[in-house]
């Protein structure tokens, strides 16, 4: 069945007992053993709920594993694939992770004895580079998060497999609908279902689907001994925002090009990320790994004060640290989601002053072109902005 199909009835199944139409919330946090020596399926709720285990099978269809799991937030979700490594382990790591993943890995993981290699992972060949004799695990996100850099997702797999490493991918981006790294030879995919698997912005969420058994039941067993689960009800609005995913993405997607476009014609505008335009450098590698360029792109106006100014001035979308929402979203990525990074890491990653993220909602694509447009053709001028901070963010 295809994807439309698949997300629907991965998600809505009928109760058996009832009927109902809608995967019932079983806020209970214990289950009655009515024969010890035959326990129940359920015992103990962090071990185990059956409204979780439906957004947990949902996922795992979706992305083609074998198992899924779901998670308090993306970060626990993140954190919690990390703990399958071991004190000694190294781990290559593309550079331009999401910033929350940056800090948990410099700052809580390196405590504890595994230590990682940043890594522009665009340039696959600067992956295998960075492979040591004790490193065990490559963690990729593509496309990167704010400019969008594109990862060789079956190549870096490919060197993954050659030295016996774990293929970590973060998907968030992209989604199953538009990208399944496990059919391009990962071995694990972690979801913030917060952004656009959720996609309403009123539920924080985390999902991880192994490709296979054995990967999946020590990853259950972290699972299970951390605790860092989701909760039911949230569970459940996990499952509601599902079942849109793919309807949502069609026209958030449609936008994003129609703006990105339309961006890279405006003179206040320096320069847009976007993997769909035809000169972005993953463009070609995008197209042969995913079905769509998904509804994030960033531009850069070329100064904070530009910067400011823009956001002072738009109406319609919400200025907000996230993306991924039926709402567009602006954000500032150098005091927003990459805050926790050096200036100095930010500045070697592209992450300017000017930068701006956008994350393409449902609204009326003409009017959010409208409303970008008043507020673009009011910045200040370019030329006023300080001579350094120019050249900085024209690098
Ligand atoms: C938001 C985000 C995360 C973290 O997820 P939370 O649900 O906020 O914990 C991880 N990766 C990416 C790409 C994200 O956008």
């Amino acid at each position: 069945m295809n994807f439309a199909t698949r997300v629907l009835h991965g998600t809505s199944c009928f109760d058996p007992a009832t009927g109902a139409s809608s995967v019932p919330i079983y806020q209970a946090s214990t289950f009655h053993q009515a024969d010890l020596d035959q326990p129940g399926k359920f015992d103990y709720a962090r071990s185990g709920n059956p409204t979780r285990e439906a957004l947990e099978h949902a996922i795992a269809g979706l992305e083609g594993g074998e198992r899924g799991f779901a998670f308090a937030s993306g970060m626990a979700a993140i954190s919690s694939v990390f703990m399958l490594f071991s004190a000694g382990d190294h781990v290559v790591v593309a550079e331009d992770v999401y910033g929350g993943t940056f800090r948990f890995l410099t700052k809580v993981l390196s405590r504890m004895g595994i230590t990682v290699t940043f890594v522009d992972a665009s340039q696959t060949e600067a992956v295998r580079a960075a492979i040591q004799p004790t490193t065990k695990g490559i963690y990729l996100e593509t496309p990167s998060n704010p400019t969008l850099k594109v990862t060789d997702l079956s190549a870096v797999c490919q060197i993954g497999k050659e030295n016996g490493l774990l293929v970590i991918v973060d998907n968030t981006f992209l989604t199953p609908y538009y990208q399944r790294p496990l059919e391009l030879g990962a071995d694990i995919v972690i979801h913030s279902a917060t952004k656009f698997i959720g996609g309403h912005s009123d539920v924080v969420a985390g999902l991880a689907v192994t490709r296979d058994t054995a990967l999946g039941e020590q990853l259950y067993f972290i699972q299970n001994g951390m605790g860092a689960i989701l909760g039911v009800q949230d569970c459940w609005l996990v499952m509601r925002g599902l079942k849109t995913l793919k309807a949502r993405l069609d026209i958030s997607t449609r936008t994003a090009e129609k703006i990105a476009h339309w961006l890279q014609a405006h003179p206040a505008v320096t320069r847009v990320y976007y993997t769909g335009l035809a000169d972005h450098p993953g463009h070609e590698i995008q197209e042969a790994q995913a079905s769509g360029h998904g509804a994030v792109l960033s531009f850069d106006v070329g100064s904070r004060e530009r910067a400011k100014a823009l956001f002072d001035r738009v109406k319609l979308p919400i200025v907000a640290v996230s993306l991924g929402a039926v709402e567009t979203i602006l954000s500032y990525p150098a005091a927003m989601s990459h805050a926790a990074m050096p200036a100095e890491e930010r500045a070697q990653r592209g992450i300017t002053d000017g930068l701006i993220r956008l994350s393409a909602g449902l609204e009326d694509v003409d009017d959010l072109i409208l409303d970008l447009q008043q507020a673009l053709d009011s910045l200040p001028s370019l030329e006023a902005a300080a001579p350094s901070e120019k050249a900085f963010s024209r690098a």
